[in-house]
């Protein structure tokens, strides 16, 4: 297969980067390079948020009615070009087609709700709030704005942010992720066919020197982040630094919860497929199992025996059902997890080691850890990677208070049939994305997308209602006619 180069978007158009410096993208499953990306500076940063400034007038007088065509033909485009696209995210990121095509409907999804700007844009107005007076609150878009996102999703992330950004009139400049440019590359494609004025969406490949670029750069209004939290960290302090509008979702530690009134089957099945789907490398992805009293006998050996029939290899192949993890770096990372955790005393129920030996591509087969204390390192830091540590607990309330003391609070699950457990759990856990028998409980594009404590850094979350705050500021007219 021929090695693509990547290139840049700026102001309508595809252009070679001059930069010396670039990566090669490699396709996890077999190790082959299938890319080379440009490590883009800081004045080709400046040439797309040029070409993005020079566009927001015109752009946001346009009216948006208008502005929503644009996504109508790109909603089109993604659809008609699915299959294709579900095989790029595979290609270079691993996971199975099957889990491309799930992100991709709701990447799709964001496209679709952003759609709706005409309503959602609307403002407020109150008649008579004073003696002859009116006052109206209108949203207005900023100016530029920039999102800089991560491998593990590489076109739904940065599609939570391309079309609230441009519906809302805003003008648009994206860092993808190095380790995987190319399916975004071929959605800039679809893109210049959507006719947006040159200059509205614009994209930027590159490292910490385009992020750097970004975050200090006088004319972008706003910069929204995905990726790991000493970074979000770093995006947040330093963006807020430098005056502008910041989100930052950060890395995750999930606990699942099973309590001993659950539906075993049904319960372990989800978590199981919440650890180990797309190799564990999901921000929402369940990482400890929390086994409430009787629970723990009752699942140790369902989930050792529902991991033992997961089938690890190339996502391309559709008898496979986890794919490699994203980079031999990343798999030597996940591997000294699973030693330290051996070396702190946990139980190894299922050693996925064996599995990567054999291949050329970087794979790590599902490895299951029993007597996990929760304050092990293995318990505590991210892994991103296909590993369940399962700890037993003796309550709820015991559960809740190891979930609150960890720094991380991304999401959390309960299973349970009980309405009062479950109730319990939603009012009072300390994490703002919660499921109640929902392994993975990703919020719809209409809806607001992050959690809390170390795992988000800002105020208004990814997508729905809450991306209409982040990119608008509401003017507040006060009219008053003498008579
Ligand atoms: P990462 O932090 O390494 O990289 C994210 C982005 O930041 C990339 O575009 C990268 O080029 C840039 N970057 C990396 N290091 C930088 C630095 N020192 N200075 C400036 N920019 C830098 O994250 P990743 O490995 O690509 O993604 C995995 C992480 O993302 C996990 O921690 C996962 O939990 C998190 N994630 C979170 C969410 C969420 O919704 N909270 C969603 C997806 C992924």
């Amino acid at each position: 297969m021929a090695v693509r180069n990547v290139q840049n978007y700026i102001d309508g158009r595809f252009v070679s980067s001059s930069s010396p410096k670039q990566l090669d993208v490699h396709n996890p499953a077999t190790g082959d390079v299938i890319g080379r990306v440009p490590l883009s500076t800081a004045a080709e940063v400046d040439a797309a948020v040029q070409a993005a400034k020079r566009a927001f007038d015109g752009w946001r007088r346009t009216p948006p009615v208008k502005r929503a065509q644009h996504l109508y033909k790109f909603k089109f485009l993604l659809e008609e070009h699915f299959e294709e696209l579900a095989k790029s995210i595979t290609a270079e990121h691993g996971k199975t087609v099957d889990e491309s095509r799930g992100s991709l409907r709701r990447a799709i999804e964001c496209v679709e709700v952003a759609i709706g700007i005409p309503t959602l844009m609307k403002g407020e107005a109150l008649e008579d709030a004073g003696p002859s007076i009116d006052v109206m609150a209108m949203r207005r878009p900023l100016g530029v704005f920039a999102a800089i996102t991560p491998f593990n999703f590489p076109i739904m992330v940065p599609l939570w942010f391309l079309p609230f950004a441009v519906a809302t009139g805003n003008t648009f400049v994206l860092k993808p992720s190095e380790q995987v440019p190319m399916s975004m590359q071929r959605v800039f494609e679809l893109l210049e066919q959507c006719a947006f004025p040159p200059g509205v969406i614009n994209m930027v490949n590159g490292q910490k020197e385009a992020v750097d670029a970004i975050l200090s750069h006088p004319d972008i209004k706003g910069v929204s982040f995905v990726g790991s939290s000493p970074v979000a960290k770093y995006i947040y302090e330093t963006g807020a630094q430098n005056g502008k509008r910041v989100q930052a979702l950060g890395g995750a530690k999930n606990f699942l919860v099973i309590m001993p009134d659950a539906d075993m089957e049904k319960s372990v099945a989800a978590a199981v497929e919440s650890c180990f789907g797309c190799a564990g490398e999901r921000c929402l992805a369940g990482s400890v199992i929390l086994a409430v009293g009787q629970a723990h006998e009752m699942l140790r050996e369902r989930v050792v025996e529902a991991a033992k029939k997961i089938r690890v290899g190339d996502g391309l192949d559709p008898a496979v059902t986890m794919g490699p993890v994203i980079s031999a770096k990343h798999k030597e990372r996940v591997l000294s997890y699973i030693q330290k955790g051996i070396d702190e005393g946990a139980k190894l129920l299922l050693d996925g080691r064996e599995i990567g030996k054999k291949e050329n591509g970087y794979f790590v087969g599902p490895t299951v850890f029993a007597d996990v204390d929760p304050s092990m390192v293995i318990a505590r830091e991210e892994i991103f990677g296909p590993v369940i540590c399962i700890s037993k607990v003796d309550s709820l309330e015991e559960a809740m208070r190891i979930i609150e003391g960890h720094p991380l609070g991304n999401t959390t699950s309960i299973f349970t049939s009980s309405g009062k457990a479950a109730r319990d759990f939603q009012y009072n856990v300390a994490v703002s994305m919660v499921g109640i028998n929902v392994g993975v409980p990703a919020p719809m594009a209409y809806f607001g997308f992050g959690g809390t404590r170390g795992s988000f850094f800002g105020d208004t979350k990814a997508h729905g209602q809450e991306s209409l705050n982040f990119y608008t500021d509401k003017r507040v007219i006060i009219n008053r006619w003498f008579s």
